[in-house]
């Protein structure tokens, strides 16, 4: 007998429950797309391309619906003889500034063995390669800066790119810039030039009720699972419970997906509705544990510091107490410790991932009100997770425990 074999029941094509993969189709977005249409309609007409703003939580279908609809439109236009249409598409996930977008950006457009250096050139001489590289190629060219808030308040290429024509930069180029964000601080953040500039178009993607996450889960799942994989209410299980969390279809997909794949590892045919609440608190899990990682130096030196108390059973704890903790973590591992209302923000902030619990009480009769401290998450996770941290001193409780 063989170790391995293919699945014969849940999964036919598992993939198509990956958030990368491309829906042939789009489920209720038909307002949304309506927008989207018109606003390039102008390219359909060979002129200049009016400058497309999109903004939306994430999972709400940005980045699948712009694929699609673009794709469409470059087919679309391919009739034309007058219309030259190249979609250049740049996801800025990791680049935080202007200047790292267009020189990724000039990258993107030259061949693999002339590309340029990430560092050390003037802010104006990539704009000049990047005009450059846009001139050669011509026509009407959408630039599509996907997670575009992450570069924050740096945001000089908005509108630069936009102007590039008026402004005598570029000659044979139409260019037009379509923004993604998920931030909607973002928007308003944006230097008022910009705004007038980039958000000329603006789309908003609010998030998903369960009745559209539901037709969303059901196109997915007639080519990813095998007919009656599953049980009578799980889709519509996965589709209420992300509604009621986020509203996000990639919560929706991956929820379905674990649940599956809890099934599989069970050796069951059918997924269940135990499956679903079982894959929910192990994705809660595996996000708290992602949260945890992802927080800032003294984030990493709160939550140890927290952690060091609770591992002596001196949780619930206040601030006062925490914060000395804190402060003597932080000098030992070469960190100037943030004074005592800096580092409660922090503290705030791990309750608000859903790693501390908090409590406001009140202070009896002398007034006033502080909070008290616990830790919601299994201690044993909070250690493994911790002993990754690099550059903290650990205290001997919490060394002793990693
Ligand atoms: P965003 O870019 O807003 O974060 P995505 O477009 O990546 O969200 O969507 C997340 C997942 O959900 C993707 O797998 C995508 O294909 C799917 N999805 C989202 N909205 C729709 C929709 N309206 N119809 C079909 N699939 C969708
Ligand atoms: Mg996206």
């Amino acid at each position: 007998m063989s170790t391995f074999s293919r699945d014969t029941e849940i999964f036919r094509d598992e993939d198509m429950l990956r958030e990368d993969y491309q829906p042939e189709s789009i489920t209720a977005r038909e307002e949304e797309l309506e927008a989207y249409k018109t606003a390039l309609q102008p390219v359909v007409n060979g002129a200049q391309p009016r400058n497309i703003f999109l903004y939306g939580k994430t999972g709400v279908g940005k980045t699948a619906v712009s694929r699609y609809l673009l794709t469409r439109l470059q087919q679309d236009t391919a009739q034309y003889d007058d219309v030259d249409l190249s979609v250049v598409w740049l996801n800025c996930t990791n680049l935080s500034s202007s200047y790292q977008v267009a020189v990724n950006l000039v990258n993107e457009l030259r061949e693999p063995d002339e590309q340029i250096s990430t560092t050390g050139y003037p802010q104006q001489r990539v704009f000049d390669i990047l005009y450059e590289e846009l001139e050669s190629i011509g026509g009407t060219i959408l630039l599509v800066f996907d997670e575009i808030d992450h570069i924050g308040s740096d945001d000089e290429i908005l509108y630069e790119l936009p102007r590039a024509r008026s402004n005598g930069y570029l000659e044979s180029v139409k260019p037009g810039v379509i923004g993604i964000s998920n931030d909607f601080g973002f928007r308003d953040e944006l230097s008022p030039k910009v705004k007038d500039t980039l958000c000329e178009e603006e789309i908003h993607f609010p998030p998903y009720q369960a009745p559209e996450l539901e037709a969303i889960l059901q196109r997915r799942v007639d080519g990813a699972l095998y007919d009656n994989a599953t049980a009578a209410g799980v889709i519509s299980l996965c589709a209420a419970l992300s509604a009621q969390d986020t509203g996000s279809a990639r919560q929706a997909l991956n929820l379905l997906y674990k649940a599956g794949e809890l099934a599989r590892a069970a050796g069951e045919s059918t997924i269940i509705e135990s499956h679903v609440h079982e894959a929910r608190d192990a994705l809660e899990q595996s996000q708290i544990e992602h949260g945890m990682r992802e927080l800032t130096r003294h984030g990493h030196l709160a939550l140890v510091a927290t952690l060091d108390l609770a591992l002596q059973d001196a949780t619930p704890a206040r601030v006062r107490d925490i914060y000395p903790r804190y402060r003597t973590i932080a000098e030992h591992s070469d960190a100037d410790p943030l004074v005592r209302r800096r580092m409660h923000d922090h503290l705030a902030d791990l309750s608000m991932l859903g790693i501390l619990d908090r409590w406001a009480r009140n202070e009896g009769r002398a007034g006033g009100q502080y909070y008290e401290y616990e830790f919601k998450v299994d201690l044993t996770t909070v250690c493994e997770v911790v002993a990754d941290f690099e550059g903290i001193s650990l205290p001997d409780t919490v060394a002793r425990h990693t």
